[in-house]
């Protein structure tokens, strides 16, 4: 069975690790030399865009997925033309536009934090109004990672600092949000599947609390610790199960929230495997690599219950000493291959065990030996990489 995978990069790689033992093989369309990915299959090297590229990619393809939200969606009809693609062009034009996304939420009745677009100055009086300050600005399109995003304090002239938010991003489409003063953020990972005979699987790992340190994904504990009483993971569900139903979902999704006053707003739709639910493959009996896999070429969906309680750490910039890693009872590494620099993740570390207070606290001993470089902070710096990695989250 050979699934095509659109991008290399470590989530291609993970997937590829999950279904090799399933005798799958893998194809991937991935525009850079050296991709994580490349020990998994065969590499198609061309843009996600290219004619020719798409044609070899596609060629004797049963199977299609994607492993970042940011492919251009005239990609993704003309695979779905040629080839079963999971999930489907829908999901990714609805994730691609923060507008969208938020609309289709709250459309579903899931809440969301106020919000509204700006596609022009004129604009910026309204949204203003609607949504006040404290505010967050953000790009509509290829932000990720905290990128393409400015905080707008509540002092001064409202609609200038917003004006001049704007401006530096470059006076593209954005949204205003207004600012969560958040607990907790956590997300549901999911995964849906057609049934055979008509109607649909949905599987959920238990919810994920998730803290960022200069706006990348830091640490991911499961279960939620601030979940105490399975509420937040019910309420969870039941909006991602409306949603995964709402788009016809096939795969695996994740959503994150912001936990507020000790209930949830939706905040991001990610419409593939997710960094957040890493700690699935050696913390859950099915990781969500294999259940995407699984859910992609319509085979049975594995249990998704947690074997225990499981934190992962992201290394970021540095790659740590493995034997430092290793030396942590519990711990397993995963490396994606990739050369170290500022802002990268590099490879993530989970600690699993049975017993979540000694977890934690092996937790913090590992936590205070990992590697963390954050990109150089500086606006000229980070408006250049924001241009080079627009494209991938
Ligand atoms: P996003 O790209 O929307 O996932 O945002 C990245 C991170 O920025 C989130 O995980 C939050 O930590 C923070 N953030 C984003 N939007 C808001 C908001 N409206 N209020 C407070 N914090 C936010």
């Amino acid at each position: 069975m050979k699934v095509g995978i659109v991008g290399g990069g470590q989530l291609g790689r993970m997937l590829g690790l999950a279904g090799v033992p399933l005798g799958m093989q893998f194809r991937y369309l991935e525009p850079a030399a050296d991709c994580p990915a490349s020990r998994l299959g065969e590499i198609i090297r061309t843009p996600y865009d290219d004619p020719d590229g798409l044609e070899r990619f596609a060629q004797d393809l049963g199977f299609a997925t994607y492993e970042f939200e940011n492919v251009p969606v005239q990609t993704a009809l003309w695979l779905e033309e040629r080839v079963s693609l999971a999930p489907g062009s829908r999901a990714l034009e609805v994730a691609q536009d923060r507008v969208r996304e938020k609309t289709t939420l709250r459309d579903l009745g899931v809440p969301v934090q106020a919000f509204a677009s700006i596609a022009s100055a004129n604009e910026i009086a309204a949204a203003v109004e609607r949504v006040g300050l404290p505010a967050v600005l953000k790009t509509r399109r290829m932000g990720y990672d905290g990128k393409g995003q400015r905080v707008l304090r509540k002092d001064g002239d409202a609609a200038a600092s917003v004006q001049a938010a704007w401006d530096a991003l470059g006076r593209v489409p954005c949204i205003l949000e207004a600012f969560v003063p958040f607990e907790a953020e956590v997300s549901q990972v999911a995964v849906r599947a057609r049934r055979a005979g008509g109607g649909a699987h949905h599987a959920f790992w238990p919810l994920t609390q998730n803290e960022h340190r200069n706006g990348i994904l830091w640490k991911s504990e499961a279960p939620a610790p601030c979940d105490h009483d399975g509420s937040l993971a019910t309420a969870a569900r039941a909006h991602v199960a409306r949603l995964m139903d709402e788009l016809d979902y096939v795969g695996v999704i994740a959503v994150e929230f912001f936990v507020v006053g000790g209930t949830l707003l939706a905040n991001e739709i990610a419409p593939r495997v997710h960094n957040s639910g890493h700690w699935t493959i050696d913390g859950a009996e099915t990781s969500q690599f294999e259940n995407h896999l699984r859910a992609v070429t319509g085979l049975p969906l594995g249990s998704t219950a947690a074997r225990g309680a499981s934190i992962m750490f992201n290394l970021v910039g540095k790659l740590p000493l493995s034997s430092r890693v290793l030396a942590q009872q519990g711990a397993h590494l995963h490396l994606y291959g990739k050369g170290a620099r500022p802002g990268r993740k590099v490879g993530h570390v989970t600690l699993t065990g049975q017993d979540a207070a000694a977890l934690r606290q092996s937790a913090a001993e590992l936590a205070a030996a990992l590697p963390w470089e954050a990109e150089d902070a500086s606006p000229r710096a980070r408006d250049a990489h924001e241009r080079s990695t627009a494209h991938r989250h």
